[in-house]
């Protein structure tokens, strides 16, 4: 039985040649006697923007569990599947994030809302949940309402999950993920509440839960939204999952996953204090940032790496609005904060490093930078041979980039004090 483990995060390797740093950062936690389970994640956009395949997540995942001798569980997640999607990574994958988010709001069949209302009369009137002080008070209507916005996007979830478990030959050969971050609203508590009925219905044994928080999660760069907030409903929503999970009888590790984006720092101490104090576990998945490291690493090497970077850079700013458009709604890029490519050209190796590495004190970080290379990937992967070549020959100072940004800026405000 593949049982997730309570601190799990997800990291992101697009190149797939940074594995081992990744997990080197891992190992450095599990030193200080903190066991967090590695999962790389790739989806199908990444996978199709660059050219690659699952498998090459697997291998390269195996190949630095084996170089580094890693002897705790580590998963490959099948990041934001759908029906269309799943086939070509049920083989490489053990993990699956199933992505609903495109059937929300759309209605349920009539009987299925009925049905559903029928079998839940616990969800009308007050609902007593451990860990919230004010009970949740729902009417008929207000759960009707909650159902019928969310029932099938729960069935498509179940149908994609059944899809997967038939194929990987029992429930007990993956962990399953339903998503519904990438969509406007955020899910109340009450309406997670719902949610995770409905998913106990449809007999989704999910061990993560993806809902969209409140505030906004761009790529690569820090949270923006209220912090006050967002406490109150991540707390509120361990205490629904608590609930649910005794109510419902939905798997007993079920926690919620965080898909962040990458270095939302302000939120990793009230997650931190979350889990402390109710113990609840989570999962962090990051985005695609290692990729960031990789030009960080390049640029600090100088050279043919250097240049490189500023090349990147010069292309990247000169197809701003069609590189960011596929982002529009994840970045927030001023471009009059942008440096022009001739002045990038005159930088050292270490100042372009410092604009693109993620340390908000340095008054070299410029976040309009980091976010238009974090979008603009497709660059260094239409350099094919050239770009990785480099990365292999400066493969000590990329990867040295790689483990301390996963273990200082992210795993260390996570799980140490
Ligand atoms: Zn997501």
């Amino acid at each position: 039985m593949l049982s997730l483990g309570r601190f799990s995060f997800g990291v992101g390797d697009r190149f797939a040649h940074q594995a081992s740093a990744q997990l080197r950062a891992f190992q450095k936690l599990a030193e200080r006697g903190i066991e967090v389970v590695p999962v790389w994640n790739k989806s199908n956009r990444e996978h199709t923007f660059i050219g690659s395949e699952p498998s090459s997540v697997r291998e390269a995942a195996q190949e630095a569990v084996r170089a580094l001798g890693w002897r705790g569980a580590w998963h490959v997640d099948a990041d934001h599947i759908q029906r269309q999607t799943v086939d070509r990574f049920l083989d490489p994958s053990d993990f699956f994030t199933i992505d609903v988010a495109d059937s929300i709001g759309r209605a349920p069949d009539t009987d299925a809302l009925a049905s559903f209302l029928d079998r839940h009369p616990e969800l009308i009137g007050t609902v007593e949940i451990g860990g919230i002080a004010e009970p949740l008070q729902m009417t008929l209507e207000q759960v009707e309402r909650t159902a019928r916005k969310y029932l099938s996007a729960v069935q498509e979830a179940g149908e994609i999950y059944r899809y997967v478990v038939e194929r990987k030959g029992g429930e007990g050969n993956i962990v399953a993920e339903v998503s519904m971050d990438e969509t406007d609203a955020p899910q109340t508590p009450p309406e997670l509440l719902v949610i995770l009925a409905a998913m106990a219905d449809q007999g989704i044994r999910a061990q993560t839960i993806a809902p969209k928080f409140t505030g906004r999660f761009n790529k690569g760069v820090d949270y923006v939204g209220d912090l006050v907030q967002f406490e109150k409903e991540y707390r509120d929503d361990l205490a629904v999952i608590a609930h649910a999970i005794g109510a419902y009888g939905l798997p007993g590790n079920l926690k919620l996953s965080v898909h962040s984006g990458s270095d939302k720092f302000s939120l990793y101490p009230i997650i931190r204090r979350a889990s402390a104090e109710t113990g609840a576990g989570f999962h962090i998945k990051t985005a695609g940032t290692t990729w960031l490291e990789e030009i960080i690493g390049l640029a600090e090497a100088g050279g043919e790496g250097l240049e490189l970077a500023r090349e990147i850079y010069a292309y990247a700013y000169e197809h701003l609005d069609e590189f960011t458009a596929p982002y529009a709604s994840v970045i927030d890029i001023d471009s009059s904060k942008l440096p022009v490519p001739a002045e990038v050209a005159s930088w050292e190796g270490a100042k372009l490093a410092s604009s693109v590495r993620h340390i908000p004190t340095n008054p070299d970080f410029n976040p309009h930078v980091r976010q238009l290379l974090h979008v603009s990937f497709k660059v260094a992967a239409k350099q094919g041979r050239r770009y990785l070549d480099l990365l292999e020959a400066n493969a000590d100072i990329v990867g040295k980039q790689v483990t301390e940004n996963i273990y200082d800026r992210h795993m260390a405000p996570l799980f140490l004090d």
